[in-house]
């Protein structure tokens, strides 16, 4: 039988927005030694804004660029595609696009007007044997191409959520270990590790990649101490199944995601992180 008074802890878990799937997952935050984050939506807030638009030599005008790399983009659920579509900003005519095929942590491969359309990262383009041109601004880079040649690239920067930076300060005052994932550049993973003073920062990963680093952890602690992984699921619902504890963010997190956590965070704040380990805490002091 379940001791009641994890009942009073899930309520109040509850009631700040944190919904906790079962009270083993309640217990087992009493025993995190690694905080594990996904980056965007996670702790940024995973709503780019278009910074700069850059054509290669005798390509397409910028225009062009955005309106293919927004038709490109127009079945992705990624925030990276939400944000183009919203730069372009026009509305759009589903029939000019072909064959959409999503490249997970890599980007999109679709025909518009009938043209064959890469947008994506480098790994994207190395994989295709497509040179591209270094970005001149720091951010997300989507490289695009049309029919194998390269097109140019569009930046996107992202802002880190109003208390990413708390959040990460106390749970390393709590002894947590605080490590981010990302499939994002290096660049851009180690300014947000810089930012908000994270212990380890892993960039360019794969999803598969994401869980081999948690499984590294694994092998790195004592079976007692428990690995919380924190994500908005847009490709990491295996990292969220992997880890002791997943942790989904409810408000922009995937459906797959919020299904596959074992506890939501409903106001997708990463605060609530040290809040759901205090909450246990005390459920512990009362119940045992
Ligand atoms: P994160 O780990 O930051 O959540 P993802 O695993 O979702 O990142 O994606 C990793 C990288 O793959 C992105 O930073 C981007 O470069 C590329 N990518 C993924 N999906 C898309 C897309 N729809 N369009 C362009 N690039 C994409
Ligand atoms: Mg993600």
């Amino acid at each position: 039988s379940i001791p009641l008074g994890f009942f009073g802890g899930i309520g109040a878990a509850s009631k700040s927005g944190i919904l906790i799937k079962g009270s083993n997952y309640l217990e087992a935050l009493n025993d995190v030694k690694y905080v594990v984050f996904d980056k965007t939506g996670t702790l940024t807030k995973g709503a780019f804004k278009v910074t700069d638009i850059h054509t290669s030599h005798d390509g397409l005008t910028k225009d062009q660029l955005l309106e293919l790399a927004a038709y490109a983009e127009f079945h992705s659920t990624h925030p990276i595609a939400e944000s183009i579509r919203i730069a372009f900003g026009k509305a759009m005519d589903e029939s000019r696009i072909e064959g959409y095929n999503e490249i997970s942590g890599h980007g999109v491969h679709v025909k518009v007007d009938g043209k064959e359309i890469l947008a994506g990262n480098t790994k994207l383009m190395n994989k295709e044997s497509i040179t591209y041109e270094q970005p001149a601004q720091a951010g997300t880079t989507v490289h695009i191409s049309v029919n194998g040649q390269y097109a140019g690239y569009i930046t996107i920067a992202d802002e880190v959520k109003e208390d990413a930076a708390e959040a990460i300060h106390t749970l390393k005052q709590m002894g947590k270990k605080t490590v981010m994932l990302t499939g994002d550049s290096k660049a851009v993973g180690e300014a947000v590790g810089r930012t908000l003073g994270l212990d380890e920062v892993h960039a360019e990963l794969l999803p598969q990649n994401k869980v081999e680093e948690i499984e590294k952890l694994e092998s790195k602690k004592s079976p007692k101490e428990k690995i919380v992984f924190v994500g908005d699921g847009i490709n990491d619902t295996p990292v969220l199944a992997r880890a002791d504890v997943g942790m989904a963010m409810g408000g922009l997190g995937s459906d797959a995601a919020i299904e596959a956590a074992d506890v939501v965070i409903m106001t997708d704040e990463p605060s609530k992180i040290a809040s759901a380990i205090h909450i246990a805490q005390r459920t512990r002091s009362i119940v045992w």
